[in-house]
């Protein structure tokens, strides 16, 4: 008997789910599936000297988003968001997205009678609209009840042999470069928790404007794949990371996988609009791209639309040193790992 590869368990008897989840995947297209959702297993063809670069995330509720606070699809959008953003720190392609997802019986289920549409399909409007732009397809998951809401990403994507971006090439004398601009996430995450602390406040219903106006960097954040893809294919970049925890904590992982040390100037750092000097270093979520590059490197001040700033260099690891620094008008400080420990 053929199973399809997205499945319900028995018994929870919602057909109407799966083959909501099956249409709808089928409508963000194949991209490079041989086969997507129907089969026992997904099928894809790799292109001659590819790798694969695979990521998996897992987003669950009170710890990486609010059933209360964050509007459905916004908590799908993010969930492929931060693996589309892994992808794109190794300079990957996205291919397939596969998604599993654990939730409360009535997160799947018509709120009212007036209003028909569940969580779950808002929640795959969310994470289906990130899909199309990045032209990658929902090729499988697995859909359970859960006393839990939780996502699990898994996101599948192809690098060129050997051109992968990693986090262990940095050498003294590099340059340190973001993408965008950091701490609006952070900031943005503030604004929602002020907001939704009001009374009677309703995360569905958040008005597109008002997320534009200072929450989109939280809510809508947007993977640098092209950015990715553009480093890899020059072979520009020595070593780079997604900004998921902060910067304070993921400039310490290059400087641990690359064992060097690293000093970054607080006049150059780009902090988003709204956002705090210490939003910008420790406020994670950001997902742009820091990277370090070779001093003759010829990195633009732009990579397929989105600003590139220098905010710092890299230099020898000296082990009664704190491998990271921030150097300002105070002079050094040592730039300890504080990343956002989301919700806890
Ligand atoms: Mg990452």
């Amino acid at each position: 008997v053929r199973k399809p590869n997205m499945e319900l368990p028995a018994g929870w008897g919602e057909l109407g789910l799966l083959r909501q989840l099956r249409e709808r995947a089928g409508k963000a297209g194949r991209g490079e599936l041989r086969l997507g959702i129907g089969d026992d297993c997904a099928l894809i063809r790799l292109r001659a000297h590819e790798e694969l670069a695979v990521t998996t995330d897992l987003s669950i509720a009170g710890r990486h988003f609010r059933l209360d606070w964050h509007p459905p699809e916004a908590i799908g959008y993010r969930a492929l968001a931060r693996g589309l953003s892994d992808l794109a720190a190794m300079g990957a392609r996205p291919v397939a997205a596969f998604l599993s997802l654990g939730l409360p019986r009535e997160l799947t289920q018509a709120r009212s009678r007036a209003i028909t549409t569940s969580w779950m399909s808002l929640f795959l409007d969310g994470l289906l609209r990130l899909a199309r732009e990045h032209h990658t397809p929902l090729a499988g998951g697995d859909l359970a009840e859960s006393p839990l809401a939780l996502a699990d990403i898994v996101l599948i994507g192809a690098v060129g042999k050997n051109r992968a971006l990693l986090r262990s090439g940095a050498a003294p004398g590099d340059v340190l470069y973001v993408t965008g601009a950091l701490g609006g996430a952070a900031a943005g995450l503030e604004l929602l928790e002020k907001l939704a602390a009001k009374r009677g406040f309703r995360p569905e219903k958040l008005r597109a404007a008002r997320i534009a106006a200072g929450m989109a960097a939280h809510l809508e954040p947007q993977p640098r794949i092209a950015q990715g893809l553009w480093l890899a294919r020059r072979g520009a970049a020595t070593a780079a990371i997604d900004l998921s925890d902060g910067l304070s904590t993921d400039l310490n992982h290059i400087c641990e996988e690359s064992g060097v040390g690293a000093e970054i100037e607080e006049a150059l750092l780009p902090i988003h609009a709204g956002a705090s000097l210490k939003q910008a270093l420790n406020g994670g979520e950001d997902y742009e791209l820091l990277f370090a590059a070779r001093p003759t490197a010829r990195i633009p001040r732009e990579i397929e639309g989105v600003a590139v700033t220098r905010i710092g260099r890299v230099v020898k690891r000296r082990k009664s040193e704190p491998a990271a620094v921030m150097l300002s008008e105070r002079g050094a400080e040592p730039l300890e790992a504080r990343g956002w420990e989301h919700f806890s």
